[in-house]
């Protein structure tokens, strides 16, 4: 019997995000083919993805990748650039599930762009949550799509949740590693390097989570996730430390049942679930030994040491556009704080800061949302030069 493959859009495709969903591609050609790859700049790495993966359509971000493809791909592939085309080309009719994997609030406009088009989504881009939860949930239900969390702990409860009724919940715990900084002091903070931040204990990720992680604003923005994605109150939904990252999370249900998910810390497992749903997918893996792990150990988070947690909770109790200005100053932070233009406490300053002054919309659409988020960012960039 011929097998339909299931075809993918994979937007982030040169990220870690992107390259670890390709290798699941590449070791299951039987189930899933490539019809779109997508990323920013890294001609040189998308050119050999094309090669392998041999996509219909390829989507760049900068003029120089584009000219390169342009020269070096073959007319079997269409290739276009801009953020314009992307939204565009993941509605076009061929496309099963749609990966969106790219960074930041970039993610937000092809994101929303593939629900209107009907497209089942596999979610790794948080920041479209964190930044316009309402409206993307909203276009999630109207249009009856299949939503699949990619985010370890969204998967985690996502499993948790399979043949249970959601009025059965009563509380979800968020499990954090807690990320480098966890047992040093506050009064060495003012010490972190670049370097020191981007020394995850558990996962190699792409910088920005990496350092959304050093901060715990990555765990802020899960919150933020788990929110929307499982429509509980933030009331409802705690956080927890643990540094093993081997209980991915957990669900309570209100007969004081608790459902946790584990496994090692390897994306490859959440990635696997969202593009094979609803099936699991027989793949090679390493198994995890729970005698290598005797102890698993858990405690409070610090929200005074890891202000932006508290940030987190603050607003998503306010509403409209707060989350979107949070995620906003956060990346420009961020950025900076790579560029080595401002330290790892500045971070926290300038994102409590930005919030104080930026403008608030409490029932916004998607230009209100993309307005807030461009107005914020200046804010950001102005306190950055003030430094
Ligand atoms: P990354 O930095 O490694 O990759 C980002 C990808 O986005 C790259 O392919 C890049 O080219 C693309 N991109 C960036 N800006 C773009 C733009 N303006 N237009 C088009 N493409 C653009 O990031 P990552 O670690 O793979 O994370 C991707 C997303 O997944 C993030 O939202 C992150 O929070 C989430 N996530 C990542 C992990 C992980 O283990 N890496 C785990 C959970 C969630
Ligand atoms: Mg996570």
């Amino acid at each position: 019997m011929l097998k339909i493959k299931k075809k993918l859009a994979i937007l982030g495709s040169t990220g870690s995000i992107g390259t670890q969903a390709l290798t699941v591609v590449k070791n299951r050609p039987d189930i899933f083919e490539v019809f779109l790859l997508s990323a920013n700049s890294n001609c040189e790495l998308l050119y050999e993805q094309s090669q392998v993966f041999k996509p219909k359509h390829v989507v760049v971000n900068t003029e120089r990748a584009y000219l390169f493809l342009k020269k070096k791909l073959g007319r079997e592939i269409t290739i276009s650039m801009g953020m314009n085309q992307l939204c565009e080309v993941v509605q076009l009719p061929e496309i099963d599930l749609v990966l969106s994997a790219i960074v930041g609030s970039a993610g937000l406009r092809p994101t929303v762009s593939a629900i209107l088009a009907n497209k089942n989504i596999a979610l790794a881009n948080k920041e479209s949550l964190v930044v316009a939860g309402e409206l993307v949930m909203r276009l999630v239900k109207e249009k009856n799509i299949d939503f699949l969390p990619v985010d370890s702990e969204h998967s985690a409860i996502f499993q948790c949740l399979v043949g249970e009724n959601s009025e059965n919940i009563s509380r979800l715990i968020l499990t954090a590693s807690g990320g480098p900084f966890i047992n040093l002091p506050q009064k060495k903070f003012k010490n972190i390097t670049v370097v020191d931040a981007l020394n995850h204990p558990n996962w190699k990720m792409g910088n920005k989570i990496t350092i959304d992680s050093a901060t715990l604003m990555n765990k802020g923005f899960e919150l933020i996730e788990a929110y929307w994605l499982f429509g509980l109150s933030e009331k409802n939904i705690d956080i927890i430390i643990h540094p093993e990252s081997i209980i991915h999370s957990l669900v309570e249900f209100v007969d004081g049942s608790t459902k946790a998910q584990m496994g090692l810390p390897d994306m490859t497992t959440p990635i696997l679930y969202a593009l094979g749903f609803p099936n699991r997918i027989k793949y090679p893996f390493k198994a995890l030994d729970l005698v290598d792990y005797s102890k698993l150990t858990f405690l409070d988070p610090d929200k005074l040491r890891f202000p932006h947690l508290r940030l987190a909770y603050e607003c998503l109790a306010k509403g409209g556009t707060s989350t979107c200005s949070l995620n906003a100053a956060n990346e420009i932070s961020v950025s900076a704080f790579l560029n080595k233009e401002i330290s790892f406490v500045n971070m926290f300053k300038l994102v409590e800061m930005s919030l104080e002054k930026s403008i608030f919309v409490n029932d916004p659409s998607l230009e209100d949302y993309l307005y807030v988020d461009s107005e914020t960012r200046k804010i950001t960039s102005e306190l950055i030069s003030k430094i």
